[in-house]
Order: C-alpha cells, then sequence, then structure tokens
C-alpha cells in the first residue's frame, strides 16, 4: 500500500515536472517570432538562416518568388527579407502581391539595388524598409527587430471580406454591421480562415482543427450560418465539393 502511494506519488511529480516542461516549450513556441528570408542566393540564403535561427527567430527560406508568394498566402510571419532579383516573380512583384491579397505582414528590402530611386520604388510599392547589399549584419536584425515592434499587431488585426478582425477584443469591424461582437469559436473559426486567405478548407480539415470536440461534421456548417449572418453573406464562400474559403477581400 505505502509502496503504491510512493509509486504513484512519484509518477505523479514526474506528471507535474512533464506538464511544467511542455507549458516552458509552448511559451517559448509562442514568443518566437518568423521571419521569411526571400533570397535566391544559396549561401546568402543559408548564412541569413543561421543567423536569425541564432537570434532565436523561426526562419523560412524561399529562393524564388513564386515560393515566396505561396509561403506568404499560406503562413502568418512577423517579417519579411525580401531580395529584389529573384527568379520567376521580382521581389517588388512578389510584395504587391501579397499587399494586394491583404497580407500586411512588414517587408525588408534587402538589395543590390540601393540607389535613392530604388529605396523609393520599394518603399513605394509596399516595403516597410530599404537595406542595400552589401550591409551590416548587427543593423538588419536591428531594423528587424524595430519592424516587429512597430507591427505588433500583425497577428492581432485581420482583415477580413468589408473589414478587419481583431483578434483581441474578439470583435468584427465591417461595413454595413460596425463592430460585432464574436463569440470565441466564431472568432477562432474566421480567424482559421483569415490567416490563410487563399486556401480552400475541407469541411473535415475545419472540423478537426477548430471542433476537434464535436462529435458531428454539421457543426462547421452552423458556423458559417452563425458568422455569415453576423457579418454578411460574402464573409465566407462556399467552394462547392470541396467546402470553404474566406470571402473577397476589396
Ligand atoms: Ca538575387
Amino acid at each position: 500500500m505505502r509502496h503504491g502511494y510512493r509509486h504513484t506519488m512519484a509518477k505523479a511529480g514526474r506528471a507535474a515536472v512533464a506538464r511544467a516542461a511542455a507549458d516552458h516549450i509552448l511559451q517559448i513556441m509562442a514568443e518566437k517570432h518568423s521571419v521569411l528570408v526571400v533570397e535566391d542566393d544559396g549561401a546568402l540564403a543559408s548564412m541569413l538562416e543561421d543567423l536569425l535561427e541564432g537570434e532565436g527567430y523561426d526562419v523560412v527560406v524561399a529562393r524564388d518568388g513564386q515560393r515566396a508568394l505561396h509561403q506568404g498566402l499560406t503562413r502568418h510571419f512577423d517579417v519579411m527579407v525580401m531580395d529584389r532579383g529573384l527568379p520567376v516573380i521580382e521581389g517588388l512583384d512578389v510584395v504587391e502581391r501579397l499587399r494586394s491579397k491583404g497580407i500586411s505582414t512588414p517587408v525588408l528590402i534587402l538589395s543590390a539595388l540601393g540607389n535613392p530611386a530604388d529605396r523609393v520604388e520599394g518603399l513605394d510599392r509596399g516595403a516597410e524598409d530599404y537595406m542595400s547589399k552589401p550591409f551590416d549584419l548587427d543593423e538588419l536584425l536591428a531594423r528587424i527587430r524595430s519592424l516587429i515592434r512597430r507591427h505588433p499587431d500583425t497577428s492581432a488585426m485581420l482583415r477580413i471580406p468589408g473589414g478587419m478582425l481583431d483578434i483581441g477584443s474578439r470583435t468584427a469591424k465591417v461595413d454595413g454591421a460596425g463592430r460585432v461582437a464574436l463569440s470565441e469559436r466564431e472568432c477562432e473559426f474566421l480567424e482559421h480562415l483569415a490567416r490563410r486567405p487563399q486556401q480552400v478548407f475541407t469541411r473535415a480539415g475545419l472540423l478537426e482543427s477548430i471542433f476537434a470536440d464535436a462529435d458531428e461534421g454539421g457543426v462547421v456548417d452552423t458556423y458559417v450560418h452563425y458568422l455569415r449572418k453576423k457579418l454578411g453573406r460574402s464573409c465566407i464562400r462556399t467552394v462547392r465539393g470541396l467546402g470553404y474559403t474566406l470571402g473577397p477581400l476589396a
């Protein structure tokens, strides 16, 4: 009996330690900022990846404009570091296309094109910052930190059809309906779609990601109905035979 008790206590202790460790890891993961590095020069791309990972960032590297666009449209990043001369799609075209799709992630252009006219063009076409090559590593890191500080809300405010979704206050502000309060689940659902505005989500996928505790698939359609009722029919688009996607962004 006594042995059993001690054994149970030891097990409970180990479980608590494991839980604390898991919490700690989750906390670190939550605080990690993510950077998309877009660079076709392999040596420079690896150097930037190592440098940024060493600084504690989560780094994804894209080696051409098409891949950069795909990453930018399907994943959330806190900052993008973007070369200009890239295969397939030029860097500033990538920035413009991302902006036209409602992606507001701050972009730092890192380019060999460094005269004032190049910088003006880069900033006018949607970049937040511009550095020319060759560049100073410490300055690059400082500018990335500064961009993250100046854009703390890129992950908390998301574009939705006709307005914005404010994750922090769980409200949506849309044309015609004003400020609308959302339930936790409604907000989570809409956030899921709004973070990947180009992606079509299957009912099964949504059920698994958002309604894992539900026992029937109809709950997805129910929430689509709730959100459309609150924010207008166009907030979520039905893709026949496939599932749902965020409605068109203006
Ligand atoms: Ca290049």
